[in-house]
């Protein structure tokens, strides 16, 4: 085919010079459309990243709010699992809409919530806590409140008994006070502790079992567990006491053998740390998922009658087997070289095994845990891969 020149006013112009013109400016459009696209893809995922890291915020501040001490209302708990599942589930559609619809809900739960301003609240100080009686009024009080690591509380043992041994009998105190004549009307939940059975005297640890602390720490909590039973056999109180096993999750303070071996797994991996030094690789623990636990807590709450539990997975597990689990996750099967052991983190008593049997939780209160040990291991693993990838 020949091409005519095209005439343009006076000047004449070669068809096959403007073919390839065009085809230039085609492929300079199609080049700035490439790139205007990539440009909206890049932003389009460091949104999703940010609502990523929005959305893993939220999930710690819902745990929070399920974890507040005190409630005016005793569906909260349920609720905001409740939210937090929803809000997973729509995590695929628009990552941006869902965190700001998530913190509208927050703001909208933290309405609802009698908050108490904990910097002015104390619990070897009776009577901020009657103030804190009389500010939220509330209908059920969960006393997490503690020196609550072990190893810590062979280094001041006088602080320990005072916060976590007497500061539940300040805190049924106040409750008492404020129930006035009405001493059923405020539900009380004690956080006791399996430390309380230390050297174990029976296998597996039940409510019955005998108690034989082995740290000021279980020391503390025996005389708290004591204490709100004697308040409900005396008084009438509706004041239940949950011996909690080791309870986990990705929130777990770094403090606990748990959280140190995610943490130290997930830097391993990524290459910012080179080892972890711990105690003893032996000692067993009953490890369930703190999730799972919060429910019980709540769970005891709305019985007719007060009553002692004990909450477990019924399964117990090394500290090796701890570490085994989590470095697999990462793709690492020989963890030895990666542990060394050290004197500073042996315990000058130590408990060798708890495993606890939650019989009754399950009969009375139809308690199950959910999540498993590996699934419980792999979960704490991933979140602090994930943190460490989000530079936290
Ligand atoms: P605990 O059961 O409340 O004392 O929970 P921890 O997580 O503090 O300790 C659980 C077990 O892990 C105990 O038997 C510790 O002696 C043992 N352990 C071994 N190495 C460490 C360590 O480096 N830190 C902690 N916290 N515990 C360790």
């Amino acid at each position: 085919m020949v091409l005519e020149p095209i005439q343009v006013g006076s000047v004449t112009l070669d068809p096959v010079l403007v073919l390839l013109g065009l085809l230039g400016f085609a492929a300079l459009a199609l080049l700035v459309l490439v790139v205007i696209v990539a440009v909206h893809m890049s932003r389009r995922r460091r949104e999703a990243h940010e609502s990523d890291a929005q959305l893993a915020e939220l999930k710690v501040r819902l745990r929070t709010l399920a974890e507040i001490s005190v409630s005016r209302h005793g569906e909260l708990a349920r609720a905001v699992n409740e939210r937090l599942d929803r809000m997973t589930h729509r995590v695929g559609s628009d990552l941006t809409e869902t965190a700001r619809k998530t913190t509208d809900s927050i703001a909208k739960l933290h309405e609802r919530l009698a908050v108490i301003d904990s910097a002015q609240k104390n619990l070897t100080d009776l009577s901020s806590l009657i103030r804190a009686m009389r500010d939220s009024d509330p209908d059920e009080v969960y006393n997490l409140g503690a020196v609550s690591f072990v190893a810590y509380s062979w280094e001041n043992a006088p602080l320990t008994t005072d916060v976590t041994g007497k500061g539940v009998l300040n805190m049924l105190e106040a409750v008492r006070l404020h129930s006035a004549d009405d001493l059923g009307r405020i539900r009380f939940y004690q956080a006791s502790s399996s430390e309380m059975f230390g050297k174990v005297q029976e296998v597996p640890q039940r409510e019955t079992t005998l108690l034989w602390p082995r740290s000021p720490y279980g020391v503390s909590k025996v005389f708290g567990h004591y204490m709100t039973i004697n308040y409900r056999e005396s008084y009438g109180m509706h004041a239940s006491s949950g011996i909690l096993f080791n309870h986990e999750s990705p929130r777990r303070g770094p403090e606990f053998v748990t959280r140190k071996i995610s943490q130290a797994v997930a830097r391993i991996h990524l290459g910012t740390q080179k080892d972890i030094v711990l105690g003893n690789l032996d000692a067993e623990r009953d490890w369930g998922f703190a999730g799972d636990y919060v429910e019980a807590m709540w769970l005891m709450l709305q019985q007719e009658q007060a009553d002692d539990y004990v909450i477990s997975t019924g399964e117990t597990h090394s500290i090796r087997e701890f570490l085994t689990l989590a470095f697999a996750r990462v793709g690492i099967d020989e963890w030895e070289p990666y542990v060394r052991q050290d004197e500073r983190f042996m315990r000058p008593a130590e408990v060798d095994q708890l495993i606890g049997d939650a019989a009754k939780a399950r009969a009375a209160l139809g308690w199950e845990p959910r999540v498993s040990f590996p699934e419980l291991v792999a979960m704490m693993v991933d979140a602090d891969v994930e943190a460490q990838k989000a530079g936290w």
